[in-house]
């Protein structure tokens, strides 16, 4: 399957661009998408279980849920301990993943350069 995406963004590797699901909610987030926001699309099984269905998260929210939060990023030890545990820094998982995306660009990582 093609990799889906919208929004005015080009992804490494390309894909099919559809529209963007204004008034649809991030799957991750809970965010109302509106216009300008650029996502993908995964297949996720809900609860586990097959079957599997496409649904649509913010870009930078899909990043957030593979690098962490912002908390955890800026400082691991306090905001990921047992008493703290708060990965997103005291931020909504919104504003965490927006920061997370900028804090990329500040830091590079091998191999990734080309799609922030
Ligand atoms: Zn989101």
């Amino acid at each position: 399957m093609s990799f889906r995406y919208f929004g005015k963004w080009t992804p490494d590797g390309g894909g099919v661009r559809f529209p963007t699901p204004i008034g649809m909610t991030c799957h991750l987030c809970n965010e109302t998408f509106d216009v300008g926001d650029c996502g993908t699309y995964a297949s996720v099984s809900l609860r586990g279980e097959a079957p599997e269905v496409l649904l649509p998260s913010h870009r930078e929210c899909a990043f957030r849920s593979v690098m962490g939060g912002i908390g955890h990023l800026e400082d691991h030890n306090f905001w990921c301990s047992d008493a703290v545990n708060d990965p997103d820094g005291g931020r909504s998982y919104r504003e965490s993943a927006l920061e997370v995306w900028e804090w990329a660009k500040q830091h590079p990582i091998s191999g990734i350069e080309g799609a922030l």
